[in-house]
């Protein structure tokens, strides 16, 4: 019995060795696996942090993530740059503001599609629009195209009493049948911004219309091609959008198409430094005010009229 007891223990001790050493085993390569999957989440969450770094800046640039050489090793904060004027974006010390009021209108005409909200946001009736313009002409306010606002922030032509521009964005084929007519009556200037790609369209412009208007008061300025969202657009795709739109419009026109309108509002440096170096001489975004300055000439500011406004809410847009 002893020696049986004494091998029986000895086969046990085997066993528990044996299994100790898988144990030991086991836990080297369960840890081993946890730390690498840590180790890879923590990778991945690094590459996580660093796409979401991407952050706009109050006027739509898009930012990239500083990389790591340029933050301090030691963990203090460097101290923040003096800011650089963006000469595309104000701030370029030109800054002497004139008070001239930029209205912007989409649809003029009824929704005929009920269950598009966004549409209603952006329509005001025939009878509304008129209504506007009627206030406009009892008040005594000038029309002012693109080129005479230029003159003015510039010095080189006086502000009239109630100076006004009024403008259209997208080109839609409403404008030719419920806006200019109404414009028409009042002998009203008014800008279109055409997203040339897109005129001819069933809601759209076509280019017999716009030759029709073209030269009776009613301007035609560019949009981009497709009604691009520039930010988001490669530096080439981008340069298209804002060079093509305005020779098209200009072969089409027979002269010079010095003005852009930011599809979307959507303007950053970036943008702005494209359609500068296309050769416009200047741009508007959709940021409310009616202040301008020849130091925002890439960035005039516009006062958005939709939702079928009524005529006390357009007034405080003056
Ligand atoms: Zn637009």
């Amino acid at each position: 019995m002893r020696a049986k007891d004494f091998s029986m223990g000895l086969l046990y001790n085997k066993h528990v060795i044996r299994f100790l050493g898988f144990c030991i085993v086991i836990g080297f390569v369960v840890g081993l696996g946890v730390s690498l999957t840590v180790f890879s989440l923590e990778g991945k969450s690094t590459a996580l942090r660093l796409s979401s770094g991407q952050v706009h800046s109050g006027q739509g640039e898009r930012l990239t993530p500083r990389p790591e050489a340029d933050r301090p090793l030691d963990g203090t904060p460097k101290p923040s740059p003096t800011p650089i004027p963006d000469p595309y974006l104000g701030e370029s010390g030109q800054t002497t503001q004139v008070r001239i009021p930029i209205l912007f209108y989409h649809y003029i005409g009824n929704n005929p599609i009920p269950e598009d909200t966004a549409r209603d946001t952006l329509s005001v009736t025939p009878d509304r629009f008129k209504e506007h313009m009627e206030y406009l002409s009892q008040e005594g306010y000038t029309t002012l195209t693109f080129d005479m606002v230029n003159d003015i922030l510039k010095g080189s032509q006086s502000l009239p009493a109630k100076p006004v521009v009024l403008t259209f964005d997208d080109g839609y084929i409403d404008f030719y049948y419920n806006a200019y007519p109404i414009l028409e009556q009042f002998s009203f200037k008014a800008t279109v911004f055409v997203p040339t790609g897109l005129v001819g369209g069933g809601a759209y412009l076509t280019w017999e219309m716009i030759g029709q208007m073209a030269g009776t008061g009613i301007e035609f300025q560019s949009h981009t091609v497709n009604h691009a969202y520039l930010p988001s657009l490669s530096r080439t795709r981008m340069v298209e959008e804002v060079t093509e739109s305005k020779k098209t419009l200009e072969e089409r026109l027979g002269h010079p198409v010095n003005w852009f309108a930011y599809p979307y509002g959507a303007i950053s440096g970036s943008s702005a430094k494209a359609v500068k170096e296309a050769g416009y001489a200047g741009a508007v975004g959709t940021i409310p005010g009616v202040n301008q300055s020849a130091g925002q000439m890439f960035n005039l500011r516009r006062q958005r009229i939709g939702a079928n406004m009524d005529l006390e809410t357009f007034k405080t847009k003056l």
